[in-house]
């Protein structure tokens, strides 16, 4: 019997186990198969190991870790375009079997089609919903104009900044109009200036909107400036180690200038260093605030 038949037959524990949460990540594990380099027989590698989280509508989730801790593993599973070896995910309570149009995606290196204009590339997932072409137009002027575009409709790709594409490719997750955006690393080919650019204009339009995000970086800064909470992943296997609430208040504009912003930021940093060290990685809010200024009472 499934978890869901179990769950359908004791709406009361349905209650308990999922909380109303929008995605639930289940025991997940993913193992791949390499090849050895002592025995001809390939080896397991275990990319992630045991992954539980729970993602509440609405929410801004961030995933921070090392490079090759499993992040993108994890988001492909949670987008459905990989399967994990074992454990479980949800959406809505419902199991994830593959890619569908409640999950937007916004992958690293924009991803766009280079023979489509900026209001093409904009309006594909509207073509495959069957949506007509006057309400696709309309549709794709609004997303254009959000991601700041307006006026760049009729331009291609290879005419277009870096930032300006990764623009695209959001205004393109977010026309069809998915309850959830996945994205991965979206901001880290892009200058420095304009990243934070991108990340106020991404705060800006999820609180617009009202998506659920899942946002994978791993830049420290990022995570803290954009979460609701930090999912903080460690290497050796993936797993994740710890998930930091962040308080800071919204608006975020000029916070990341602020003493509470710094001690947040130290806090992951000290989890992500830490990452193998149980006993260290159990910092307080309190210790990390004394390190910085003794003074301090949080
Ligand atoms: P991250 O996104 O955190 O940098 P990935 O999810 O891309 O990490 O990869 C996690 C680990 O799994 C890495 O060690 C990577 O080499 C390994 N890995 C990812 N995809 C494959 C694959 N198709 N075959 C074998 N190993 C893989
Ligand atoms: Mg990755």
């Amino acid at each position: 019997m499934s978890v869901l038949q179990k769950e359908a037959k004791n709406p009361a524990r349905k209650e308990n186990t999922f909380d109303d949460a929008k995605i639930v990540v289940q025991n997940i594990s993913r193992v791949f198969h390499v090849r050895s380099t002592n025995t001809i027989a390939p080896e397991d590698f275990v990319a992630i190991k045991d992954v539980n989280l729970k993602v509440r509508k609405g929410e801004f989730l961030t995933i921070v870790g090392p490079s090759g801790c499993g992040k993108s593993t994890l988001l492909d599973m949670i987008a459905g375009l990989a399967k994990q070896s074992s454990g479980e995910l949800y959406i809505d309570g419902k199991l994830i079997t593959g890619p569908a149009l409640d999950r937007g995606i916004v992958l690293q290196g924009y991803a766009l089609f280079p023979w489509r204009t900026v209001r093409r590339n904009v309006e594909f997932g509207l073509e495959i919903k069957g949506i007509r072409k006057s309400e696709r137009a309309d549709i794709s002027q609004n997303f254009i104009k959000l991601v700041g575009l307006k006026g760049f409709e009729d331009r291609y790709p290879y005419e277009l900044s870096g930032g300006m594409k990764q623009r695209v490719a959001i205004a393109r997750a977010l026309a069809y109009d998915p309850e959830v955006l996945l994205m991965d690393e979206p901001f880290a080919a892009v200058d420095a200036q304009t990243r934070e650019v991108l990340q106020d204009e991404l705060l800006r339009i999820w609180e617009e909107t009202q998506k659920t995000i899942i946002f994978v970086t791993h830049s420290i800064d990022e995570a803290v400036f954009l979460a609701d909470r930090v999912a903080v992943m460690t290497v050796n296997p993936g797993t994740v180690k710890e998930i930091v609430d962040i308080t800071l208040p919204r608006p975020r504009n000029g916070i990341r200038s602020s003493p509470e912003f710094g001690w947040i930021r130290h806090k992951v940093s000290e989890l992500l260093q830490n990452g193998n060290d149980q006993e260290k990685a159990r910092i307080t809010d309190q210790d990390v605030a004394e390190k910085i200024s003794p003074s301090v009472e949080l």
